[in-house]
């Protein structure tokens, strides 16, 4: 299965090699050197496991991992040229999930992603079945409107020009929440409880912020209502 791989890394050798190492079996991968290229990359899309190198060039890598991991449930190995255990107990505190030390050989890096992958599967498996959409969602491989295709499964949409929409983890929950339930009108909190893994200072205002980005994302025709409407007082619902 491929998974989306974002390479955070400011020494261009280890880029690469990483890089050739995971596209070799199969995956996508993205390339930044930088903490604010990771941040621009992120506020687009969602990736299933981030490797983070931590001496990068406009700061300390911890500190973004700590921040990554609460507000996003991907994978995440630190790739550090930091040997000293304390170091491996602080990056594995702040929630990564692996720590690799520089210099690795490819084969076991590449262990170690799979092994990552493999927990952050099942654990999107079993948030999936906890929140009763497995049953929906397996058997609905595709849900079409008006041009776009959503793909649960894969957690993929598509528009009507058959070009990805790139939306991150929130996003696309609160996206699945709505266009599964279309035709209703969802509050505010019940979005909340669709869109998890983050840890939210305004509830009601991260929600207006995610569907103001969703509607840009996911534009109707020209002249058209958007599919995503404001019920005022409660909240928004969904219609194609
Ligand atoms: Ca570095």
């Amino acid at each position: 299965m491929t998974s989306r791989i974002l390479i955070i890394e400011d020494d261009p050798d280890i880029r690469r090699l990483v890089a050739t190492g995971l596209e070799e079996i199969g995956h996508e991968v993205e390339l930044v050197s930088s903490i604010s290229g990771f941040e621009a990359a992120i506020a687009d899309k969602s990736f299933d496991l981030c490797m983070v190198d931590l001496g990068l060039p406009d700061g300390n890598g911890l500190q973004l991992v700590e921040d990554l991991r609460r507000r996003d449930g991907c994978g995440i190995i630190i790739l550090s040229g930091r040997s000293a255990e304390i170091d491996r107990i602080v990056g594995l505190e702040v929630g990564a999930d692996d720590y690799i030390t520089k210099p690795f050989r490819i084969r076991e890096m590449v262990a170690r992603v799979r092994a990552v992958l493999r927990r952050v599967n099942e654990a999107k498996r079993g948030r999936a079945l906890s929140s009763g959409e497995a049953d929906e969602t397996a058997e609905q491989a595709e849900i079409a409107f008006d041009g776009y295709r959503l793909k649960p499964a894969s957690r993929r949409l598509f528009a009507p020009d058959d070009r990805e929409v790139h939306l991150t983890t929130a996003e696309f929950n609160l996206f699945l929440a709505l266009v599964k339930r279309r035709g209703r009108v969802l509050s505010r909190d019940e979005l909340m409880n669709a869109v998890k893994g983050r840890d939210w200072e305004s509830y009601d205002r991260a929600i207006d912020g995610l569907v103001s980005r969703l509607r840009r994302k996911v534009p109707p025709p020209e002249g058209r209502e958007h599919y995503i409407r404001t019920v005022h007082g409660v909240g928004y619902t969904f219609s194609a």
